[in-house]
Formats: C-alpha cells, sequence, structure tokens
C-alpha cells in the first residue's frame, strides 16, 4: 500500500501535530474516538459505567525483546495489566482462550500462524471476542487492510512513542 494512502488514514491523530508525523501516529482507532467524541475507548466506557477500568493486554509478537519491553511499559500503568504473551499467531489463539484478555496487541509477521490469521482466529472464537490491534510498521502496510478486514480494530505503529502505545491501548473502543 502507498505511504501516501496511509497518510491519509492516520491523518488525524493526535500525535499528528508533533515531530516526525509520518512515524509517530498512534492509532486510527484514537482518531476516530476523538472525531466521534466518545470516551477513550474501553477505559472510558468502563468508566462511565462504573466499572473497573483495568484493561487486559495479551502481547503478540515473535520478538521477545517486543514483548518483554511492551510488558515493561505496561506495567507502570495502573489500569492496564499483561495477562499473557505469545511468540506466535497459533500461541495467540490459544492464548486468548486461556487468559481472555481485552486487548490483544499482534505482531503482523509471526512464525506458524501470522497476526492476521490469528485475528481471523480469534473473531471466530465466540460472539465477544478480545479487540486485536496489529502492530506494524510502514513496510508492511499492505497487511493493514487485510488486517482490518480479518476483524481487527485497528493498528498501531510499531515506531510510536510509548506514550501513544498506551493511548492506542486505552482508547481501543
Ligand atoms: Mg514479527
Amino acid at each position: 500500500m502507498p505511504v501516501m494512502a496511509c497518510q491519509r488514514i492516520l491523518a488525524g491523530c493526535p500525535a499528528s501535530q508533533s515531530q516526525k508525523p509520518e512515524t509517530s501516529m498512534p492509532a486510527v482507532i484514537a482518531a476516530a474516538c476523538r472525531r466521534a467524541r466518545v470516551p477513550a475507548g474501553i477505559r472510558g466506557a468502563r468508566l462511565a459505567a462504573g466499572e473497573p477500568v483495568t484493561i487486559r493486554v495479551l502481547v503478540a509478537d515473535d520478538q521477545a525483546l517486543v514483548r518483554a519491553g511492551i510488558r515493561m511499559l505496561i506495567e507502570t500503568q495502573p489500569d492496564l495489566e499483561v495477562v499473557g504473551e505469545a511468540a506466535d499467531g497459533m500461541a495467540a489463539v490459544s492464548e486468548v482462550t486461556r487468559s481472555r484478555p481485552d486487548v490483544v496487541l499482534m505482531d503482523v509477521r509471526m512464525p506458524r500462524l501470522d497476526g492476521i490469521e490469528a485475528a481471523r482466529q480469534i473473531m471466530a472464537l465466540g460472539p465477544d471476542p478480545a479487540k486485536v490491534v496489529m502492530l506494524t510498521t510502514f513496510d508492511v502496510d499492505e497487511y493493514v487492510f487485510d488486517a482490518l478486514s480479518a476483524g481487527a480494530t485497528g493498528f498501531l505503529l510499531k515506531q510510536a512513542r510509548p506514550e501513544e502505545l498506551l493511548f492506542g491501548i486505552r482508547a481501543t473502543p
């Protein structure tokens, strides 16, 4: 997918006013929340309903350092919790069944089963499966639309800043 098309999709994200908009955009879902003027995603909805706001996150990436980095970041946040990790798509699907996350951060390129097919299988698990947010880079943008058609809620760029990743998790509808 051409970079220009991707920039159009990402236009309107909060980080677009900051430096390096082409690599620091957070999430399409965050932009959608802002346009719709709804409370910020899962967290906002639970606050409004008077429910506990802890968001359960599954981290699926075949790179151990990526998983560890995201876990360390998330664990600094009182309202977010890592409930599982997966190093490939097959493990991600079974982890969703086991740990019942709210949000799956799903790498696209993983061995055994890629993130897009894993997202498709997670969507088929039941009436209320976890929300899948793809982790991607610009060089694999052609996968983004495949991911969305597979049922992914949105995507986050691996080049995002830490606060943008956290914002994207909380803004997941
Ligand atoms: Mg990978």
